[in-house]
């Protein structure tokens, strides 16, 4: 009998990377399509870290490693975590996984019981919402609209926790907004949070080092809500080093040591050199970090410079990742060459068929009435990219 567990069927496949293999499938046929769905840098490995990953393999690191991490590693990111964000942190309380995607999924197995609350405010990463069905919480989403530029309110946070609250999940800065809390606004989210101490927050920081608006902030910097804040991060985005799976979380030990437990039996621990390979991430040269993320900021000025010129198209000026997220509502309802463009999805479809352009719908992320554009693409792509846009837009009627 074929068939998948209840689990399973309940849960939806990753519409960024749904996107991405369409685009790629049409690529292989031939099709020059210019890829703006995925999430990833487009810069190679810097060549320090890849030199350390190839000394790591001829050092024979090829046996299983500690399941939470080297202690090597858990030292140099509880280094990192003292030196960049002014957090204390000790090594046990750092657990290294396969990708924060993992750390992510395996806090939400080790802290929700069904029927759990867990609160995500949209527009929201898509992999969160569906994280959170797989331990059998129950999402509640919090609606956050571009006149807020995509944040929560305290407000709105007191308002959305209820006695069966277990989890929030904090993004930043944002994937798919691009929106970067501040450091009083982070204060105000702590204030609501700090008596309610059933509540876990789950603080997704992977777009750290591509920031434009100024310094990283954490929530982990309140001690009213510190031991309640598992911060999540990893390598790869700040060190273009996504197929190397690597992240981390720096959380209560009660914590590390479920996630631990939970990973010794399902991985047990990250790849070695990979793990070897991002100590030289986090320790050395930062660089080309630097240099990446000026590029993320003229590409971010050079697609909003684009989209502020298309009709319809409304906009958030994006303080860190790597997208935009403009609300497309404006063409819903048209049409072209007998085809209706009713919403999002419809959109990205047409955009990618007709336009060659492989986008994100906003429906996937809690948002039905955007897009996500990735501008993890060199300049000229995507300047090509927004003419392909404009000139598809201008298209329906
Ligand atoms: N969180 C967010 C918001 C992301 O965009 C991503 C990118 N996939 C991740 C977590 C996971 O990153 P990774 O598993 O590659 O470390
Ligand atoms: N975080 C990236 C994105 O949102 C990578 C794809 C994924 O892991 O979902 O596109």
């Amino acid at each position: 009998m074929e068939q998948v567990s209840d689990r399973l069927a309940k849960l939806s496949a990753s519409a960024t990377i749904a996107m991405n293999q369409k685009s790629k499938d049409l690529q292989a046929e031939g099709i020059d399509v210019i890829n703006l769905s995925v999430g990833e840098p487009d810069f190679n490995t810097p060549d320090h870290i890849k030199q350390a990953a190839k000394k790591a393999i001829d050092d024979n690191y090829s046996f299983y490693p500690p399941v939470a991490g080297y202690p090597a590693l858990r030292q140099a990111i509880v280094d990192k975590l003292k030196k960049q964000n002014g957090l204390d942190y000790t090594p046990d309380q750092i657990t290294v996984s396969n990708g924060a995607k993992h750390s992510i999924v395996n806090v939400l197995l080790c802290i929700i019981n069904a029927g759990d609350e867990v609160i995500i405010p949209a527009p929201y990463w898509v992999s969160y919402a569906e994280q959170s069905k797989i331990a059998e919480g129950t999402n509640v989403i919090i609606d956050t609209g571009i006149e807020n530029d995509f944040k929560v309110t305290p407000e709105q946070l007191a308002q959305a926790i209820t006695p069966k609250t277990r989890a929030l999940l904090l993004c930043s800065p944002s994937n798919p907004t691009g929106s970067v809390y501040s450091k009083d606004e982070l204060e105000a989210l702590a204030n609501v949070l700090a008596p309610h101490e059933r509540i876990i927050i789950i603080s997704d920081e992977i777009y750290e080092h591509i920031n434009f608006v100024g310094k990283h902030e954490s929530i982990a910097q309140f001690p009213n809500v510190k031991d309640r804040v598992v911060l999540v991060n990893g390598v790869s985005k700040g060190y273009a080093m996504t197929g190397w799976r690597l992240g981390y979380i720096a959380a209560p030990v009660w914590i590390t040591k479920a996630v631990t437990k939970l990973q010794g039996q399902f991985t047990s621990g990250a790849t070695a050199v990979a793990q070897i390979a991002s100590i030289t991430a986090l320790t050395g040269d930062h660089g080309p970090t630097q240099e990446m993320n000026k590029a993320f900021k003229r590409r971010r000025d050079l697609v909003l410079g684009h989209l502020e010129t298309i009709d319809g198209v409304k906009c958030s000026v994006p303080g860190g990742a790597f997208y935009v997220f403009p609300d497309m509502s404006a063409y819903f309802g048209k049409s072209v060459e007998g085809r209706d463009i009713k919403d999002s999805g419809d959109l990205c479809m047409y955009l990618l068929e007709s336009g060659h352009i492989a986008t994100v719908p906003g429906a996937a992320f809690g948002a039905p009435d955007c897009i996500r554009i990735s501008f993890a693409n060199s300049d000229e792509n995507l300047v090509e990219a927004m003419k392909r846009l404009k000139n598809a837009l201008a298209r329906l009627s």
